[in-house]
């Protein structure tokens, strides 16, 4: 597989102390959650999970994984480590840690959207196939390249900021992507927005235009 983004998955290292508090992590019921009373095993693990978000900011241009936010200066409180095959669930457990299973996300597209489902899975029992983009229905965070199944567009509208979504080689994942995140509300969420208030007519002008650019675009209309 060709690593789609860099720094290489491959590249990732803990140091030694850090790769022992994940290993002692994994043997507990939550191992992401998991909180070490000792303070060098506490110090370990947050050194640890730091630089595995750092990891994957550089990856992705401190961008969200799925819908391509800007992270950057936007703090803890809007950024999210992303668990793909989710934490929670048993059966994925063993991979809280794992750096292809792991992403960073903005809170919308996390909270709102991603939460503890597994809809997107193909096969939710067969590990071997854990580390193959075809098992993941939408935009993998790491096995597969955004752009090539997305673009975004990020304008402006009188003062504030408009974004828009487009799938112009026609990619399944890119059109998963947009209806799992609801990528197309927000879309015409940002343009009512531009336009001042969050009336009934404000938003069907909104919609008015989202449409207007995706015909521009030749694109169906989100
Ligand atoms: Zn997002």
């Amino acid at each position: 597989m060709t690593d789609p983004y860099l720094p290489e998955l491959t590249s990732f290292a803990l140091s030694e102390d850090e790769a022992a508090i994940v290993i002692e992590a994994l043997k507990t019921s939550k191992p992401w959650d998991w909180k070490p009373v000792d303070s060098l095993k506490k110090a370990a693990l947050k050194s640890a999970k730091d630089k595995i978000l750092a990891f994957h900011l550089q990856r992705h241009e401190h961008n969200c994984c799925y819908c391509r936010t800007g992270l950057m200066g936007s703090g803890p409180f809007m950024t999210d480590r992303e668990h793909v095959l989710p934490k929670g669930k048993a059966s994925f457990r063993a991979f809280s840690f794992a750096i292809w299973n792991l992403g960073v996300a903005c809170k919308r597209c996390n909270m709102q959207f991603k939460g503890s489902g597994t809809g997107f899975i193909v096969d939710k029992d067969d590990p071997a196939s854990f580390q193959a983009s075809g098992n993941y229905l939408f935009i993998h965070p790491n096995f597969d390249r955004w752009a090539d199944h997305l673009t975004r567009f990020d304008g402006g509208m009188n003062e504030k900021k408009v974004v828009f979504f487009s799938n112009p080689t026609n990619s399944a994942k890119g059109e998963y992507t947009k209806a799992f995140f609801a990528l197309g509300q927000l879309a015409r969420n940002s343009f009512a927005r531009g336009q001042g208030q969050n009336t009934p007519e404000q938003f069907s002008r909104a919609a008015a235009l989202v449409e207007e650019l995706a015909i521009v675009l030749g694109q169906p209309v989100p």
